[in-house]
């Protein structure tokens, strides 16, 4: 194959896009492989799409090598399949809604899992159908609320989605296995550093997930990892807890008049007037801040929730968030929020500033006599016998010396606090560090969430219908093409690896001599002869200058160019990433550079 400029459909761009913040979207268009139609949806000209083709044969490989079946779903789809798993409504303002001529309600799907459900559930009624593995390559809709960085964040993007149906875990275990694998192939035959972090499982519950973060500066995804090896989402980390204190020879607690002391910097600054400790101050580690929350029940039903924490630390609402499902006995997604004044004016036991755990141990009760009925849940660092001044349920008071255990109770520890640099990992491999990733993939253990709402049943070896178990597991491809040109490129142009560039080699003829382009012309036939994918600029009236710039743009890895050489009889050849030359005698060329393509 070659490809022309001198007819290709492509216009490079000298300046960047005005909307453009990061360097594969400026580039992506400045070199002619995408066009913006609207925000967060791109058009493909040849370039792109020639990437765009090598990306998804990968993907597509390494689907295939785990025995995945590959189908192709439409993308607009009617309303009843997402109603019947609430996720019509569940996935709010992200999903594109639109009617038919006769008022019918349709979708642009985000996401598939309900139609390969009904699908597997149209045709297959026994285990032996089972395991099964459905894949597509496909275009997904998402109205994102702010679609940015180009094909990074779209509101219409491609992903591979992959769907498993088995008849029990261990099946389940063995497809997510298979997919985790298939991920790690797929990203390392990208050349794309991938770390697999722990992501939770949310409201789903229980089940296994995680998410495939390529670390860039970039990315929108914070991600924790430590130097012995551990990944995981913030959401995920779990606190390192400290072992139980003998408090057998700790003093009562004491409650003293704290004036105006309703924060923690206040308190702090007020205890160590009013009871100075011995050997060294009172710091907000010492302190036990209690934070009330509300949490949004899927039934529609506000629940506050009250979370005790050291006095040094923050909540940390989405950590909350994905770890509170297992305390509220509901299913269904929960949506957090800092109380307001008016959750906690109708909870006259919760007084504001001055929150405490219930003195005596009195189980989980805010407020001294008073039950507020609130849960009450504290961060894994509230062991027994550690000792707190915290909140004693009045204005203006605390109590010092309230020893977790001894004088109060809780109903339950939750991962909610802040993350922080310098947190031990939990595997003990270290302190964490922070850092910043794009999700690139994500594999999940649905279990039989999909199956049980739309009945995915099959009749199993005793002749007894069970549902079926689901995994999904998704790769965006698009965005693999925008992190492609992200980790690839210098401040002159892109630089692909070779397995994804749009071609094998860019020819180019500088000059003008007759001899010139017949010479290129020869080597073009010639390497398209042995299967070579050439992009030859053999514009006749356009400058060496020019051509350099486009080929530098454009990124393909290695560039050949006929020019003054010639007449001595060499051709040079470059190498974009290293910017390397080498001067290789007209002979030679050919095998020189079917060589350098095929390693
Ligand atoms: P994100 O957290 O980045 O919004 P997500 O968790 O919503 O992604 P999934 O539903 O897990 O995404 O989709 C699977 C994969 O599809 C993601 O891992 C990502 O690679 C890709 N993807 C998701 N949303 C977009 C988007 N708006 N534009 C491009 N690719 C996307
Ligand atoms: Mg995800």
């Amino acid at each position: 194959m070659v490809l022309r400029l001198s007819t290709m459909f492509l216009r490079t761009l000298r300046e960047d896009p005005v909307d453009a913040e990061v360097a594969s979207h400026k580039l992506l268009v400045r070199a002619g492989y995408i066009r913006r139609a609207a925000p967060g949806i791109y058009s493909w000209l040849p370039l792109g799409l020639r990437v765009l083709a090598k990306v998804e044969a990968i993907v597509r490989e390494e689907m295939n090598a785990i025995g995945g079946q590959e189908v192709h779903f439409p993308a607009l789809l009617p309303r009843e399949p997402y109603e019947a798993t609430g996720r019509w409504t569940e996935y709010g303002d992200a999903l594109f809604r639109l009617q038919d001529r006769k008022g019918a309600d349709y979708l642009l799907a985000p996401t598939h899992e309900e139609m390969f459900t009904l699908l597997v559930k149209d045709l297959y009624n026994s285990y032996k159908d089972l395991p099964v593995y459905l894949y597509q390559i496909q275009n997904k809709y998402r109205d994102e609320a702010r679609p940015r960085a180009g094909l990074l964040r779209g509101r219409e993007f491609i992903m591979k989605d992959s769907y498993s149906f088995d008849i029990d875990d261990a099946g389940l275990d063995t497809a997510y296995a298979k997919h985790r694998e298939a991920y790690l192939k797929i990203f390392a035959r990208l050349g794309l550093e991938i770390l697999p972090v722990k992501a939770t499982a949310g409201a789903m519950g229980g089940s296994k997930s995680e998410e495939f973060l390529h670390p860039t500066p970039v990315g929108e995804d914070t991600f924790v990892r430590s130097a012995g090896g551990y990944a995981a989402n913030v959401e995920a980390v779990t606190t390192v807890v400290p072992a139980d204190i003998d408090y057998s020879a700790l003093p009562a607690w004491e409650v003293k008049d704290t004036p105006d002391t309703p924060t923690i910097d206040t308190l702090v600054a007020v205890a160590n007037e009013v009871a100075p400790r011995d050997g060294g101050e009172w710091t907000a580690a010492d302190t036990l801040k209690n934070v009330v929350i509300a949490a949004k029940l899927p039934t529609g039903e506000r629940r506050l929730v009250a979370i005790g924490l050291p006095g040094d630390r923050a909540v940390d609402l989405k950590r909350v968030e994905a770890n509170i499902a297992g305390h509220l006995d509901i299913g269904g997604e929960v949506e957090i929020e800092a109380a307001t004044e008016e959750d906690l004016k109708k909870n006259p036991a919760l007084v504001k500033g001055y929150m405490g755990p219930g003195n005596g141990l009195d189980h989980a009760v805010l407020g001294t006599e008073a039950t507020s009925g609130v849960l009450y849940l504290v961060d894994p660092r509230v062991v027994s016998g550690t000792s707190w001044i915290t909140g004693a349920n009045e204005y203006g008071r605390h109590v010092f010396g309230l020893v977790a255990g001894r004088d109060f109770g809780w109903d339950g520890t939750i991962e909610c606090v802040e993350v922080r640099e310098g947190d031990p990992a939990p595997d003990g491999s270290g302190p964490l560090q922070t850092a910043r990733g794009i999700e690139m993939g994500h594999i999940f253990q649905l279990g039989r969430k999909y199956a049980e709402s739309l009945e995915l049943k099959v009749l199993d070896q005793n002749g007894k219908l069970v549902t079926v178990t689901m995994g999904s597991y998704g790769v965006g491809v698009t965005r693999a093409v925008a992190a492609l040109a992200e980790t690839n490129h210098d401040d002159r142009g892109l630089m692909w690896p070779r397995n994804v560039a749009p071609a094998d080699v860019h020819l180019m003829v500088t000059g003008k001599g007759a001899e010139l382009f017949a010479e290129a012309e020869r080597i073009a036939a010639a390497l398209d002869a042995q299967g070579i994918e050439v992009i030859f600029d053999d514009r006749p009236k356009v400058s060496a200058g020019v051509k350099f710039g486009d080929a530098e743009l454009v990124g393909v890895p290695t560039i050949a160019v006929v020019g003054r050489g010639l007449a001595e009889g060499l051709v040079e050849v470059k190498d974009r990433a290293s910017g390397t030359a080498e001067n290789i005698p007209v002979a030679d060329v050919v095998q020189h550079l079917i060589d350098t393509v095929r390693g």
